[in-house]
Protein backbone atom coordinates (compact mmCIF):
# COMPACT_ATOMS: atom_id res chain seq x y z
CA UNK A 1 0.00 0.00 0.00
CA UNK A 2 3.26 1.99 -0.11
CA UNK A 3 3.34 5.02 -2.69
CA UNK A 4 4.70 4.05 -5.83
CA UNK A 5 6.42 6.10 -8.19
CA UNK A 6 4.44 8.95 -9.48
CA UNK A 7 6.26 11.23 -11.67
CA UNK A 8 6.36 14.88 -12.70
CA UNK A 9 3.83 16.01 -15.55
CA UNK A 10 5.35 18.10 -18.08
CA UNK A 11 3.11 20.00 -20.89
CA UNK A 12 2.39 17.79 -24.22
CA UNK A 13 3.17 20.05 -27.57
CA UNK A 14 3.72 18.32 -30.54
CA UNK A 15 4.08 15.20 -29.36
CA UNK A 16 6.92 16.11 -27.26
CA UNK A 17 6.70 16.32 -23.11
CA UNK A 18 8.27 19.80 -22.28
CA UNK A 19 8.90 22.07 -19.07
CA UNK A 20 7.10 25.47 -18.97
CA UNK A 21 9.29 28.14 -20.61
CA UNK A 22 9.82 29.69 -17.64
CA UNK A 23 10.25 27.07 -15.58
CA UNK A 24 7.48 27.52 -13.45
CA UNK A 25 5.56 24.39 -11.51
CA UNK A 26 3.37 23.41 -8.87
CA UNK A 27 3.14 20.93 -6.26
CA UNK A 28 0.94 18.04 -6.40
CA UNK A 29 -0.11 16.19 -3.05
CA UNK A 30 -1.44 12.94 -1.96
CA UNK A 31 -5.16 13.58 -0.82
CA UNK A 32 -4.75 11.32 1.92
CA UNK A 33 -2.09 12.29 3.45
CA UNK A 34 -0.72 15.63 2.39
CA UNK A 35 2.70 14.49 0.84
CA UNK A 36 3.92 16.35 -1.87
CA UNK A 37 4.00 13.44 -4.13
CA UNK A 38 5.53 15.62 -7.49
CA UNK A 39 5.92 18.51 -10.05
CA UNK A 40 3.01 19.68 -12.45
CA UNK A 41 4.48 22.33 -15.05
CA UNK A 42 2.36 25.58 -15.63
CA UNK A 43 2.12 26.90 -19.08
CA UNK A 44 2.83 30.51 -19.80
CA UNK A 45 1.15 32.18 -23.23
CA UNK A 46 4.51 31.48 -24.81
CA UNK A 47 3.63 27.72 -24.57
CA UNK A 48 0.19 28.27 -25.30
CA UNK A 49 1.10 29.79 -28.27
CA UNK A 50 3.01 26.61 -29.24
CA UNK A 51 0.33 24.23 -28.04
CA UNK A 52 -1.75 25.86 -30.50
CA UNK A 53 -0.10 26.19 -33.51
CA UNK A 54 0.47 22.06 -32.68
CA UNK A 55 -3.20 21.80 -32.62
CA UNK A 56 -3.92 23.73 -35.70
CA UNK A 57 -1.16 21.52 -37.63
CA UNK A 58 -2.43 18.41 -36.13
CA UNK A 59 -6.29 19.08 -36.95
CA UNK A 60 -4.58 19.21 -40.66
CA UNK A 61 -3.00 16.48 -40.53
CA UNK A 62 -6.13 14.85 -38.38
CA UNK A 63 -8.68 15.98 -40.94
CA UNK A 64 -7.18 14.93 -44.01
CA UNK A 65 -6.81 11.03 -42.42
CA UNK A 66 -9.30 8.84 -43.58
CA UNK A 67 -11.86 7.69 -40.76
CA UNK A 68 -10.87 4.39 -40.95
CA UNK A 69 -7.42 4.73 -39.74
CA UNK A 70 -8.66 7.39 -37.75
CA UNK A 71 -10.13 5.25 -35.60
CA UNK A 72 -7.38 2.43 -36.17
CA UNK A 73 -5.38 4.84 -33.80
CA UNK A 74 -7.82 5.52 -31.69
CA UNK A 75 -8.67 1.67 -31.40
CA UNK A 76 -4.81 1.19 -30.46
CA UNK A 77 -4.56 4.07 -27.75
CA UNK A 78 -7.63 1.98 -26.23
CA UNK A 79 -6.00 -0.91 -26.04
CA UNK A 80 -2.43 0.59 -24.41
CA UNK A 81 -4.83 2.22 -22.14
CA UNK A 82 -5.95 -1.49 -21.18
CA UNK A 83 -2.76 -2.65 -20.93
CA UNK A 84 -1.40 -0.37 -18.61
CA UNK A 85 -4.58 0.05 -16.66
CA UNK A 86 -2.86 -0.94 -12.96
CA UNK A 87 0.05 1.71 -13.27
CA UNK A 88 -2.48 4.45 -14.08
CA UNK A 89 -4.48 3.06 -11.29
CA UNK A 90 -2.03 4.06 -9.27
CA UNK A 91 -1.48 7.52 -10.06
CA UNK A 92 -4.90 8.08 -10.02
CA UNK A 93 -5.18 6.95 -6.60
CA UNK A 94 -2.28 8.87 -5.53
CA UNK A 95 -3.46 11.85 -6.56
CA UNK A 96 -7.25 11.67 -6.17
CA UNK A 97 -7.58 9.71 -3.49
CA UNK A 98 -10.13 7.22 -4.87
CA UNK A 99 -9.91 3.54 -4.11
CA UNK A 100 -7.87 1.68 -6.61
CA UNK A 101 -10.76 -0.91 -7.84
CA UNK A 102 -12.54 2.79 -8.60
CA UNK A 103 -9.66 4.08 -10.25
CA UNK A 104 -9.27 0.96 -12.24
CA UNK A 105 -12.32 0.37 -13.17
CA UNK A 106 -12.15 3.98 -14.72
CA UNK A 107 -8.95 3.40 -17.13
CA UNK A 108 -11.34 0.62 -18.60
CA UNK A 109 -14.55 2.50 -18.98
CA UNK A 110 -12.00 5.10 -20.44
CA UNK A 111 -10.70 2.34 -23.02
CA UNK A 112 -14.67 1.37 -23.75
CA UNK A 113 -15.59 4.92 -24.42
CA UNK A 114 -12.51 5.57 -26.96
CA UNK A 115 -13.53 2.64 -28.80
CA UNK A 116 -17.12 3.30 -29.07
CA UNK A 117 -16.01 6.56 -30.43
CA UNK A 118 -13.57 5.29 -32.55
CA UNK A 119 -16.30 3.30 -34.16
CA UNK A 120 -18.94 5.71 -34.34
CA UNK A 121 -16.54 7.86 -36.35
CA UNK A 122 -17.45 5.84 -39.38
CA UNK A 123 -20.39 6.38 -39.55
CA UNK A 124 -20.49 10.13 -39.75
CA UNK A 125 -22.66 10.48 -42.75
CA UNK A 126 -23.83 13.62 -44.78
CA UNK A 127 -27.44 13.62 -46.35
CA UNK A 128 -28.36 13.94 -50.20
CA UNK A 129 -31.12 15.81 -50.43
CA UNK A 130 -33.78 15.57 -53.79
CA UNK A 131 -33.49 18.52 -55.52
CA UNK A 132 -36.45 20.73 -57.27
CA UNK A 133 -34.28 20.91 -60.59
CA UNK A 134 -33.03 18.46 -62.28
CA UNK A 135 -29.92 19.40 -63.13
CA UNK A 136 -29.26 19.91 -59.59
CA UNK A 137 -27.50 17.73 -56.61
CA UNK A 138 -28.15 19.16 -53.43
CA UNK A 139 -25.55 17.94 -50.84
CA UNK A 140 -25.24 18.01 -46.34
CA UNK A 141 -21.64 17.38 -45.94
CA UNK A 142 -20.48 17.07 -41.62
CA UNK A 143 -17.44 18.49 -41.31
CA UNK A 144 -14.92 18.18 -38.17
CA UNK A 145 -15.63 21.77 -36.35
CA UNK A 146 -11.58 22.34 -35.38
CA UNK A 147 -9.13 22.53 -32.77
CA UNK A 148 -11.07 22.42 -29.27
CA UNK A 149 -10.28 23.50 -25.99
CA UNK A 150 -10.92 21.14 -23.00
CA UNK A 151 -11.29 21.51 -19.58
CA UNK A 152 -11.49 18.85 -17.41
CA UNK A 153 -12.13 18.48 -13.93
CA UNK A 154 -10.02 16.24 -10.72
CA UNK A 155 -12.90 14.15 -9.97
CA UNK A 156 -12.95 11.31 -12.56
CA UNK A 157 -9.42 12.31 -14.63
CA UNK A 158 -9.46 10.07 -17.03
CA UNK A 159 -13.52 9.55 -17.79
CA UNK A 160 -14.34 13.33 -17.76
CA UNK A 161 -11.40 13.63 -20.88
CA UNK A 162 -12.32 10.48 -23.35
CA UNK A 163 -15.75 11.85 -23.12
CA UNK A 164 -14.59 14.51 -25.26
CA UNK A 165 -11.57 13.35 -26.79
CA UNK A 166 -13.32 10.39 -27.97
CA UNK A 167 -15.81 12.81 -29.53
CA UNK A 168 -13.60 15.01 -30.68
CA UNK A 169 -10.56 12.69 -32.79
CA UNK A 170 -13.97 10.50 -33.74
CA UNK A 171 -14.74 13.34 -35.98
CA UNK A 172 -11.84 14.37 -37.08
CA UNK A 173 -10.68 17.58 -34.53
CA UNK A 174 -7.56 18.02 -32.41
CA UNK A 175 -7.40 18.48 -28.92
CA UNK A 176 -6.06 20.78 -26.33
CA UNK A 177 -6.74 19.82 -23.15
CA UNK A 178 -6.19 21.59 -19.84
CA UNK A 179 -6.79 19.02 -17.28
CA UNK A 180 -6.92 19.87 -13.37
CA UNK A 181 -3.57 20.72 -12.01
CA UNK A 182 -4.62 18.72 -8.56
CA UNK A 183 -4.74 15.22 -11.01
CA UNK A 184 -2.19 15.61 -13.98
CA UNK A 185 -0.29 12.38 -14.25
CA UNK A 186 -3.34 9.74 -15.04
CA UNK A 187 -4.83 12.07 -17.89
CA UNK A 188 -0.65 12.89 -19.11
CA UNK A 189 -0.40 8.73 -18.96
CA UNK A 190 -3.69 8.95 -21.21
CA UNK A 191 -2.43 11.30 -23.81
CA UNK A 192 0.51 9.25 -24.07
CA UNK A 193 -1.70 6.42 -24.93
CA UNK A 194 -2.36 8.89 -28.39
CA UNK A 195 1.24 9.25 -29.06
CA UNK A 196 2.20 5.76 -29.07
CA UNK A 197 -0.27 4.34 -31.05
CA UNK A 198 0.61 7.02 -33.22
CA UNK A 199 -1.78 10.09 -33.83
CA UNK A 200 0.50 12.76 -35.81
CA UNK A 201 2.02 15.63 -33.50
CA UNK A 202 -0.74 18.16 -32.47
CA UNK A 203 -3.41 15.81 -32.57
CA UNK A 204 -3.89 16.00 -28.85
CA UNK A 205 -2.05 18.50 -26.40
CA UNK A 206 -2.26 18.57 -23.04
CA UNK A 207 -1.40 21.77 -21.02
CA UNK A 208 -1.55 22.92 -16.87
CA UNK A 209 -1.78 25.64 -15.12
CA UNK A 210 -3.64 28.94 -14.00
CA UNK A 211 -7.18 28.02 -15.43
CA UNK A 212 -7.89 31.56 -15.67
CA UNK A 213 -4.94 32.87 -17.63
CA UNK A 214 -5.65 29.76 -20.16
CA UNK A 215 -9.45 29.67 -20.62
CA UNK A 216 -9.24 33.84 -20.92
CA UNK A 217 -6.64 33.11 -23.43
CA UNK A 218 -7.68 29.72 -25.42
CA UNK A 219 -11.36 30.52 -25.60
CA UNK A 220 -11.42 33.76 -27.73
CA UNK A 221 -8.14 32.67 -29.65
CA UNK A 222 -8.90 32.14 -33.19
CA UNK A 223 -7.48 29.06 -33.50
CA UNK A 224 -10.17 27.53 -31.25
CA UNK A 225 -13.41 26.33 -32.71
CA UNK A 226 -15.11 24.22 -29.86
CA UNK A 227 -14.79 24.86 -26.26
CA UNK A 228 -15.93 22.22 -23.75
CA UNK A 229 -16.07 22.27 -19.89
CA UNK A 230 -16.65 20.32 -17.15
CA UNK A 231 -16.95 22.09 -13.45
CA UNK A 232 -19.03 23.98 -11.31
CA UNK A 233 -21.94 25.83 -12.64
CA UNK A 234 -20.43 29.42 -11.60
CA UNK A 235 -17.44 28.89 -14.25
CA UNK A 236 -18.88 27.21 -16.45
CA UNK A 237 -21.31 30.27 -16.53
CA UNK A 238 -18.26 32.57 -17.22
CA UNK A 239 -16.41 30.52 -20.51
CA UNK A 240 -19.90 30.38 -21.80
CA UNK A 241 -20.34 33.79 -21.51
CA UNK A 242 -16.73 34.27 -23.15
CA UNK A 243 -17.29 31.88 -25.70
CA UNK A 244 -20.69 33.52 -26.75
CA UNK A 245 -18.70 36.67 -26.86
CA UNK A 246 -16.38 34.99 -29.44
CA UNK A 247 -19.19 32.76 -31.26
CA UNK A 248 -17.31 29.43 -30.36
CA UNK A 249 -19.29 26.46 -29.86
CA UNK A 250 -19.56 24.92 -26.67
CA UNK A 251 -20.56 21.96 -24.49
CA UNK A 252 -20.86 22.63 -20.60
CA UNK A 253 -21.47 20.08 -18.27
CA UNK A 254 -22.14 21.38 -15.44
CA UNK A 255 -22.97 20.70 -11.43
CA UNK A 256 -25.86 18.58 -10.48
CA UNK A 257 -27.97 18.15 -7.47
CA UNK A 258 -29.47 14.32 -7.81
CA UNK A 259 -33.24 13.79 -6.39
CA UNK A 260 -33.88 10.76 -4.94
CA UNK A 261 -37.48 10.03 -5.63
CA UNK A 262 -38.33 6.62 -3.07
CA UNK A 263 -41.99 5.85 -3.63
CA UNK A 264 -44.77 4.13 -1.16
CA UNK A 265 -44.51 1.20 -3.59
CA UNK A 266 -40.48 1.03 -4.02
CA UNK A 267 -38.82 -2.08 -3.31
CA UNK A 268 -37.00 -0.59 -0.62
CA UNK A 269 -33.86 -3.13 -0.51
CA UNK A 270 -33.15 -2.99 -4.21
CA UNK A 271 -33.71 1.01 -3.32
CA UNK A 272 -30.88 1.22 -0.32
CA UNK A 273 -28.29 -0.95 -2.25
CA UNK A 274 -28.26 1.17 -4.93
CA UNK A 275 -28.39 4.42 -3.65
CA UNK A 276 -25.93 3.96 -0.77
CA UNK A 277 -23.28 2.55 -2.92
CA UNK A 278 -23.46 5.24 -5.11
CA UNK A 279 -23.42 8.01 -3.06
CA UNK A 280 -20.57 7.61 -1.60
CA UNK A 281 -18.63 6.04 -4.34
CA UNK A 282 -15.73 8.05 -5.07
CA UNK A 283 -16.41 9.85 -1.95
CA UNK A 284 -19.43 11.51 -3.49
CA UNK A 285 -17.70 14.00 -5.35
CA UNK A 286 -19.55 12.92 -8.95
CA UNK A 287 -21.81 15.30 -10.60
CA UNK A 288 -24.34 12.64 -10.95
CA UNK A 289 -24.11 11.63 -6.71
CA UNK A 290 -27.89 11.14 -5.33
CA UNK A 291 -27.90 14.21 -3.10
CA UNK A 292 -31.52 14.61 -2.37
CA UNK A 293 -33.59 11.66 -1.05
CA UNK A 294 -36.63 12.48 -1.26
CA UNK A 295 -38.60 9.35 0.71
CA UNK A 296 -42.20 8.61 1.32
CA UNK A 297 -42.99 9.48 5.05
CA UNK A 298 -43.74 5.25 5.74
CA UNK A 299 -40.11 4.36 4.48
CA UNK A 300 -38.04 7.43 6.04
CA UNK A 301 -37.23 5.71 8.84
CA UNK A 302 -35.98 2.52 6.97
CA UNK A 303 -34.15 3.95 3.99
CA UNK A 304 -32.03 6.29 7.23
CA UNK A 305 -31.19 3.29 8.80
CA UNK A 306 -30.08 1.41 5.70
CA UNK A 307 -28.24 4.61 4.66
CA UNK A 308 -26.80 4.58 8.13
CA UNK A 309 -25.77 1.10 8.10
CA UNK A 310 -23.80 1.33 4.74
CA UNK A 311 -21.90 4.35 5.65
CA UNK A 312 -20.82 3.17 9.12
CA UNK A 313 -19.43 0.09 7.59
CA UNK A 314 -17.34 1.67 4.80
CA UNK A 315 -13.76 1.68 5.40
CA UNK A 316 -11.84 4.97 5.25
CA UNK A 317 -8.47 5.31 4.19
CA UNK A 318 -5.94 5.33 1.78
CA UNK A 319 -6.94 4.58 -1.57
CA UNK A 320 -3.59 2.24 -2.27
CA UNK A 321 -4.90 0.26 0.85
CA UNK A 322 -6.65 -2.97 -0.76
CA UNK A 323 -9.19 -2.65 1.87
CA UNK A 324 -10.46 0.88 1.66
CA UNK A 325 -13.60 1.20 0.37
CA UNK A 326 -13.73 4.97 0.99
CA UNK A 327 -11.04 7.23 0.36
CA UNK A 328 -10.01 11.20 1.58
CA UNK A 329 -11.48 14.39 -0.30
CA UNK A 330 -9.79 15.25 -3.33
CA UNK A 331 -8.78 18.75 -1.66
CA UNK A 332 -9.02 20.82 1.76
CA UNK A 333 -11.84 23.10 0.11
CA UNK A 334 -14.19 20.14 0.15
CA UNK A 335 -13.53 19.53 4.19
CA UNK A 336 -14.56 23.11 4.39
CA UNK A 337 -17.20 22.75 2.14
CA UNK A 338 -18.78 19.70 4.16
CA UNK A 339 -18.42 21.40 7.37
CA UNK A 340 -20.50 24.58 6.62
CA UNK A 341 -23.12 22.04 5.30
CA UNK A 342 -23.16 19.59 8.26
CA UNK A 343 -23.14 22.83 10.44
CA UNK A 344 -25.87 25.15 8.85
CA UNK A 345 -28.39 21.49 8.65
CA UNK A 346 -27.52 20.59 12.37
CA UNK A 347 -28.52 24.74 13.69
CA UNK A 348 -31.38 24.15 11.50
CA UNK A 349 -33.02 21.10 13.15
CA UNK A 350 -31.91 18.01 11.47
CA UNK A 351 -30.82 14.66 12.69
CA UNK A 352 -27.43 13.95 11.65
CA UNK A 353 -27.68 10.30 12.14
CA UNK A 354 -24.30 9.22 11.43
CA UNK A 355 -20.93 10.75 10.41
CA UNK A 356 -20.30 14.83 9.83
CA UNK A 357 -16.83 15.31 11.08
CA UNK A 358 -13.39 15.20 9.42
CA UNK A 359 -11.23 12.33 10.55
CA UNK A 360 -8.98 13.06 12.98
CA UNK A 361 -6.16 12.01 10.93
CA UNK A 362 -3.54 13.51 8.37
CA UNK A 363 -5.31 13.58 4.36
CA UNK A 364 -8.27 14.81 3.67
CA UNK A 365 -10.46 12.36 5.83
CA UNK A 366 -14.32 12.91 6.25
CA UNK A 367 -16.43 10.45 7.93
CA UNK A 368 -19.79 9.48 5.60
CA UNK A 369 -22.77 11.22 6.50
CA UNK A 370 -26.46 10.84 6.59
CA UNK A 371 -28.46 13.15 7.85
CA UNK A 372 -32.53 12.98 8.19
CA UNK A 373 -35.60 15.55 8.86
CA UNK A 374 -33.85 18.20 6.72
CA UNK A 375 -35.73 21.74 5.40
CA UNK A 376 -35.63 22.79 2.22
CA UNK A 377 -34.08 25.86 3.36
CA UNK A 378 -30.73 24.08 4.18
CA UNK A 379 -27.80 25.35 2.55
CA UNK A 380 -27.68 21.11 1.95
CA UNK A 381 -30.68 21.07 0.04
CA UNK A 382 -29.38 23.80 -2.11
CA UNK A 383 -26.41 23.83 -2.85
CA UNK A 384 -24.37 20.64 -4.46
CA UNK A 385 -22.69 18.98 -1.98
CA UNK A 386 -20.11 17.27 -3.96
CA UNK A 387 -19.00 14.76 -0.93
CA UNK A 388 -19.98 12.05 1.49
CA UNK A 389 -23.25 13.19 2.33
CA UNK A 390 -26.69 11.65 2.10
CA UNK A 391 -29.95 13.96 2.92
CA UNK A 392 -33.48 12.97 3.64
CA UNK A 393 -36.51 14.64 3.60
CA UNK A 394 -39.93 12.86 3.62
CA UNK A 395 -42.65 13.60 1.86
CA UNK A 396 -46.35 12.42 1.84
CA UNK A 397 -48.19 12.55 -1.96
CA UNK A 398 -45.35 11.92 -5.46
CA UNK A 399 -46.57 15.57 -6.45
CA UNK A 400 -44.63 17.18 -3.73
CA UNK A 401 -41.58 15.25 -4.47
CA UNK A 402 -41.36 16.15 -8.06
CA UNK A 403 -41.81 19.37 -7.01
CA UNK A 404 -39.10 19.58 -4.73
CA UNK A 405 -36.91 17.36 -7.09
CA UNK A 406 -37.62 20.50 -9.42
CA UNK A 407 -37.34 23.36 -7.54
CA UNK A 408 -33.46 23.82 -7.71
CA UNK A 409 -31.83 25.18 -10.76
CA UNK A 410 -29.95 22.37 -11.94
CA UNK A 411 -31.39 19.31 -14.00
CA UNK A 412 -28.88 16.50 -14.32
CA UNK A 413 -29.65 13.48 -12.97
CA UNK A 414 -32.15 12.28 -11.16
CA UNK A 415 -33.35 8.59 -9.74
CA UNK A 416 -36.49 7.08 -9.08
CA UNK A 417 -37.67 3.91 -7.00
CA UNK A 418 -41.38 2.53 -7.89
CA UNK A 419 -43.18 -0.65 -8.94
CA UNK A 420 -46.03 1.39 -10.76
CA UNK A 421 -46.21 2.17 -14.00
CA UNK A 422 -48.42 5.36 -13.32
CA UNK A 423 -45.85 6.78 -11.40
CA UNK A 424 -43.16 5.95 -13.88
CA UNK A 425 -44.69 7.41 -16.50
CA UNK A 426 -45.15 10.87 -14.40
CA UNK A 427 -41.89 11.23 -13.57
CA UNK A 428 -40.57 10.55 -17.14
CA UNK A 429 -42.77 13.65 -18.22
CA UNK A 430 -42.60 15.52 -15.60
CA UNK A 431 -38.99 15.50 -14.16
CA UNK A 432 -36.91 18.22 -15.62
CA UNK A 433 -33.46 16.63 -15.78
CA UNK A 434 -31.15 14.96 -18.31
CA UNK A 435 -30.60 12.07 -17.10
CA UNK A 436 -33.28 9.82 -15.17
CA UNK A 437 -32.73 5.84 -13.67
CA UNK A 438 -35.24 4.14 -12.82
CA UNK A 439 -35.21 1.17 -10.02
CA UNK A 440 -31.31 1.46 -10.27
CA UNK A 441 -27.66 3.16 -10.21
CA UNK A 442 -26.60 5.02 -12.83
CA UNK A 443 -25.31 3.16 -16.00
CA UNK A 444 -23.82 5.55 -18.07
CA UNK A 445 -22.66 4.48 -20.96
CA UNK A 446 -20.77 5.98 -23.90
CA UNK A 447 -23.83 5.32 -26.51
CA UNK A 448 -26.25 7.15 -24.39
CA UNK A 449 -26.47 10.86 -24.05
CA UNK A 450 -24.80 12.34 -20.89
CA UNK A 451 -25.37 16.02 -19.63
CA UNK A 452 -28.04 18.52 -18.24
CA UNK A 453 -30.41 20.74 -18.74
CA UNK A 454 -31.04 24.00 -17.00
CA UNK A 455 -28.24 25.40 -15.01
CA UNK A 456 -26.43 22.44 -14.83
CA UNK A 457 -25.49 22.99 -18.65
CA UNK A 458 -26.09 22.10 -22.45
CA UNK A 459 -24.60 19.91 -25.14
CA UNK A 460 -24.41 15.83 -24.35
CA UNK A 461 -21.43 13.95 -23.94
CA UNK A 462 -22.70 10.42 -25.36
CA UNK A 463 -24.43 9.43 -28.33
CA UNK A 464 -24.90 10.73 -31.50
CA UNK A 465 -25.64 13.87 -29.67
CA UNK A 466 -21.67 14.12 -28.62
CA UNK A 467 -20.41 13.67 -32.00
CA UNK A 468 -22.96 15.96 -33.00
CA UNK A 469 -21.48 18.95 -31.02
CA UNK A 470 -17.71 18.56 -32.92
CA UNK A 471 -19.35 18.73 -35.87
CA UNK A 472 -20.20 21.64 -38.93
CA UNK A 473 -23.07 21.59 -41.02
CA UNK A 474 -22.68 22.78 -44.83
CA UNK A 475 -25.05 22.87 -47.21
CA UNK A 476 -24.36 22.56 -51.11
CA UNK A 477 -26.19 22.50 -54.21
CA UNK A 478 -24.30 21.57 -57.56
CA UNK A 479 -26.20 22.03 -60.90
CA UNK A 480 -24.42 20.45 -63.78
CA UNK A 481 -23.14 23.32 -65.85
P1 LIG B 1 -14.16 24.95 -9.37
O1 LIG B 1 -15.42 25.32 -10.01
O2 LIG B 1 -13.23 26.03 -8.92
O3 LIG B 1 -13.30 24.01 -10.35
C1 LIG B 1 -13.88 22.96 -11.08
C2 LIG B 1 -12.94 22.66 -12.23
O4 LIG B 1 -12.90 23.79 -13.08
C3 LIG B 1 -11.49 22.46 -11.77
O5 LIG B 1 -10.94 21.42 -12.53
C4 LIG B 1 -10.80 23.77 -12.07
O6 LIG B 1 -9.43 23.60 -12.40
C5 LIG B 1 -11.57 24.28 -13.25
N1 LIG B 1 -11.62 25.74 -13.31
C6 LIG B 1 -11.85 26.62 -12.31
N2 LIG B 1 -11.82 27.88 -12.76
C7 LIG B 1 -11.57 27.82 -14.08
C8 LIG B 1 -11.43 28.77 -15.12
N3 LIG B 1 -11.55 30.08 -14.89
N4 LIG B 1 -11.16 28.33 -16.36
C9 LIG B 1 -11.06 27.01 -16.63
N5 LIG B 1 -11.19 26.06 -15.70
C10 LIG B 1 -11.44 26.45 -14.44
O7 LIG B 1 -14.47 24.04 -8.17
P2 LIG B 1 -13.62 23.05 -7.28
O8 LIG B 1 -13.43 23.60 -5.91
O9 LIG B 1 -12.41 22.51 -7.97
O10 LIG B 1 -14.70 21.92 -7.23
C11 LIG B 1 -15.87 22.11 -6.48
C12 LIG B 1 -17.09 22.27 -7.30
O11 LIG B 1 -16.85 22.05 -8.67
C13 LIG B 1 -18.09 21.21 -6.89
O12 LIG B 1 -18.97 21.73 -5.93
C14 LIG B 1 -18.79 20.86 -8.15
O13 LIG B 1 -19.95 21.67 -8.28
C15 LIG B 1 -17.89 21.28 -9.24
N6 LIG B 1 -17.28 20.15 -9.96
C16 LIG B 1 -18.09 19.50 -10.83
C17 LIG B 1 -17.58 18.43 -11.53
C18 LIG B 1 -18.45 17.67 -12.47
O14 LIG B 1 -18.17 16.52 -12.73
N7 LIG B 1 -19.48 18.29 -13.03
C19 LIG B 1 -16.27 18.04 -11.33
C20 LIG B 1 -15.47 18.74 -10.43
C21 LIG B 1 -15.99 19.81 -9.76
Amino acid sequence: MTESHYPDTQLLIANTWVDAQDGRKQEVLNPANGHIIGHVACASLQDLDQALAAAQAGFNDWRAMPAYKRAEIMRKAAALLRERAVHIARLMTQEQGKPLQESQAEVLAGASTLEWFADEGLRIYGRLVPARHPNMQQYVLKEPVGPVAAFTPWNFPINQVVRKLGAALATGCSFLCKAAEETPASPAALMQTFVDAGAPAGVVGLVYGDPEQISSYLIPHPIIRKVTFTGSTAVGKRLAALAGLHMKRTTMELGGHAPVIIARDANLEQAIHAMARAKFRNAGQVCISPTRFLVHRSLLDDVAQGLVHYAENLQLGDGLDAKTSLGPLANPRRISAMKLLVEDAHSQGARILTGGERLDTEGNFFTPTVISHLSTHTALFNQEPFGPIAGLWAFDDLDEAITEANRLPYGLAAYAFTRSYENVHKLLTRLETGMLWVNQAATPSPELPFGGVKESGYGSEGGPEALEAYLNTKAASVTAS
